[in-house]
């Protein structure tokens, strides 16, 4: 059986909501708004394995208003509460429960729905194991005598125990389809879109003297690290002196280039990008047919349907 369904992410500012969120989706669901536009609510992320499919919801502004004890919260976020399928209440292990908590605690229960206490950064209780213990306590009474929740400890930044919450979480979906392609955003396709953001800015800083001799390939594209992409592109160019006017005066051009593009991919995957380009020279790399496919450019002659 196949379970989907729509997940809120709960809890104070700096919890590690984002953090966690980044970890547990591999893709970035940012390019597949069209999709998207199925729910009403704008999608944070698609968690997608074999037995099911995970869609987090955004609900902004609901930490906020926690800190003032709920004197408001948005319509928007009411909304997520009511359409997710289950919550996820994330706190910090290594603080103990607050006001806010407890607040947010009483919201979730009202719902009836089911709700996975997360206590993060379990890493910086590694010596303190006490401390662990009396706070998973404490976190505990939140939902004493709620039958529909539990509670696991993991580190969002290490990536500690990060599996067993995607498994927690599907097994209590109901039966769904899935909302998304599984393939909606693979790393390819983040490539090639990283590589088409970098190609329009050379050619929209350099216009007419660099014309459509530039390639861009992605030598690297690392998302190893939880809040940061790491991305190393090579502009190739056919001729050495384009080289110069792509690396500008003392770098001003490359600078300029890749300060755009890092921010528009910024944007895109919504987490910090450190971007990394270089600048060859490849003669005739427009008829190298292995260079192209290197590129994942097929050449123009010899297009093949695989
Ligand atoms: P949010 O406000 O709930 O979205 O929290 P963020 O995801 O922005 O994280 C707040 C801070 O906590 C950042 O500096 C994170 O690097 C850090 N953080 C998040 N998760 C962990 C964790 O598991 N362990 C540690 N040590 N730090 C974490
Ligand atoms: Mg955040």
């Amino acid at each position: 059986m196949f379970r989907s369904g729509f997940v809120a992410i709960l809890g104070r500012p700096n919890v590690g909501k984002s953090t966690l969120l980044n970890r547990l989706v591999g893709q970035k669901i940012a390019i597949t708004s069209p999709v998207a536009q199925t729910t009403r609510h704008r999608i944070k992320g698609v968690v997608t394995t074999e037995k099911g499919q995970i869609v987090f919801l955004d609900t902004p502004g609901f930490s906020k208003p926690l800190d003032r004890l709920g004197n408001y919260i948005s319509d928007e976020s009411l909304a997520a509460l009511n359409e997710a399928d289950l919550f996820v209440l994330v706190v910090d292990a290594s603080q103990p429960p607050g006001k806010g908590d407890a607040w947010v605690a009483e919201q979730i229960k009202a719902t009836g729905k089911f709700v996975i206490l997360v206590l993060n950064k379990v890493d910086t209780l590694k010596n303190r194991q006490a401390k662990l213990i009396e706070h998973r306590l404490q976190y505990a009474k939140l939902f004493e005598g709620y039958p529909n929740s539990r509670m696991i400890s993991l580190s969002a930044k290490t990536g500690r125990n990060l599996s067993e919450l995607t498994e927690a979480v599907i097994r209590k979906l109901p039966e769904g389809p899935m909302y998304f392609p599984e393939e909606a955003v693979t790393d390819q396709r983040m490539r090639e879109i990283s590589a088409e953001i970098i190609r329009e800015k050379v050619l929209l800083n350099t216009r007419e003297e660099i014309p459509h001799s530039v390639a861009v390939g992605i030598e690297s594209f690392d998302e190893s690290q939880a809040d940061l992409i790491r991305i190393d592109a090579v502009l190739y160019v056919d001729q050495k002196s384009q080289k110069g006017i792509l690396i500008g005066q003392q770098g001003s051009m490359i600078k300029t280039i890749g300060i755009q593009a890092r921010e528009e991919i910024e944007e895109l995957v919504e987490q910090k990008v450190h971007l990394a380009l270089n600048v060859k020279v490849r003669e005739n790399w427009r008829k190298d047919a292995v260079f192209l496919k290197s590129l994942g450019l097929a050449p123009p002659a010899a297009k093949s349907p695989t």
